[in-house]
């Protein structure tokens, strides 16, 4: 017998009471054991409704939800939500007990009964999480992301079977994401935990996701793994979700010398070379934005802008025309 879908949701929707009643619509879903799924969409487009559901913090209108074959139930029918193989860390870390140190805030979690192992697991989750340094710190003294690696301690110390993170980067500086994301999915594969993440931002799930489930308005549009996705979407919307793309209309497309029979023609950044020739350097720069490790070119001809990826630093200044030749684009 083929063992039950490690989560599953059967036609799941959820309307919040309201003249704009946003929520879920019917959804089926199924996540993989061991690998982290990452839900994204713009804001409003249901993320959190779908994951409180998963969890059980929220109970659904119709439908159900199994965790290894057995139901998930939502408060109504359960006393304390959230199902006990399950942790949930948001993007408040409220819950943090500021006054208590890093290392007491973490074993906190654990029982009173075995202070060895308590030890332990504690010493192992600040370590997997790069936070050893900081075990005999106060949170309150604590930085954003540096919190936010204590609350993803806190919930993995108990060893959960799914993690459920909901936007849980937005405290963090920029600058410090990459290294928060590496980390996490690090650990988690050393766990072997299961872990579902919501977010608006795809450039903090890219990396991260084994598996990408689009929503818009309350349902899902499109899912796969990130590579395929983000070379081939099969929606506008999701091409616009995962990269500052430029989209031209059909005319605006004609009018720069791209035949196309669609509504809407997508360029990423990356696909475009910019080249000067002899003639034809129809296309002005009118920006050049300094991203670190490249530039974005902002271009235009004929009042159509266009986006550019340049790594050849100082090879092109504001006011100069050149050429562009496109390797691919997307039709929509
Ligand atoms: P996301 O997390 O993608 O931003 P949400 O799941 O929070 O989206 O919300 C989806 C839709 O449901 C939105 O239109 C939102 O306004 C509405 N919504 C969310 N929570 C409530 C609530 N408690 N009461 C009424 N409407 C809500
Ligand atoms: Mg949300």
């Amino acid at each position: 017998m083929t063992p039950p879908p490690f989560l599953r949701a059967t036609a799941i929707s959820k309307t919040y009471p309201g003249a704009h009643a946003g929520g879920l619509k019917e959804t089926n879903l199924s996540i993989a054991k061991g690998k982290i799924t990452a839900i994204i969409g713009e804001s409003g487009s249901g993320k959190s409704t779908l994951l409180k559901l998963l969890y059980g913090l929220l109970s659904p209108d119709t439908g159900v939800i199994e965790f290894k074959g057995e139901r998930v139930w939502g408060p109504e029918q359960k006393l304390i939500p959230g199902h006990e193989a399950m942790k949930m860390v948001t993007q408040q870390t409220d819950d943090l007990n500021v006054f208590a140190k890093v290392r007491e805030n973490i074993a906190a979690m654990l029982p009173h009964t075995d202070l060895k192992a308590k030890q332990e697991k504690t010493d192992k989750i600040m370590q997997q999480l790069k936070i050893a340094g900081l075990a005999g710190n106060q949170a309150v003294n604590l930085s954003g992301g540096e919190k936010q690696r204590v609350a993803i301690a806190r919930a993995l110390v108990v060893n959960p079977e799914i993690l459920l993170l909901d936007e849980p980067f937005n405290q963090v500086d920029t600058s410090f994401r990459e290294g928060l994301q590496h980390d996490i999915r690090q650990a988690v594969k050393e766990l072997g935990i299961t872990v579902v993440i919501v977010s608006h931002d795809p450039a903090e799930v890219l990396s991260m996701a084994d598996e990408l489930i689009v929503l818009k308005e309350g349902a899902i549009l499109e899912s796969g793994d990130p590579k395929t996705m983000y070379q081939s979407p099969k929606h506008l919307y999701t091409a616009r979700l995962l990269t500052n793309c430029t989209v031209l209309t059909k005319e605006e497309a004609k009018s720069v010398g791209l035949k196309t029979k669609a509504e809407h023609i997508v360029i990423y950044p990356e696909w475009v070379e910019t080249v000067k020739t002899w003639t034809n350097n129809d296309w002005t720069i009118k920006q050049v934005l300094f991203k670190g490790p490249n530039e974005d070119l902002l271009l235009e001809y004929k009042g159509v802008a266009i986006r550019v990826l340049n790594d050849q630093f100082g090879k092109y200044t504001e006011g100069m025309k050149i050429n562009l030749k496109l390797n691919k684009w997307l039709e929509f």
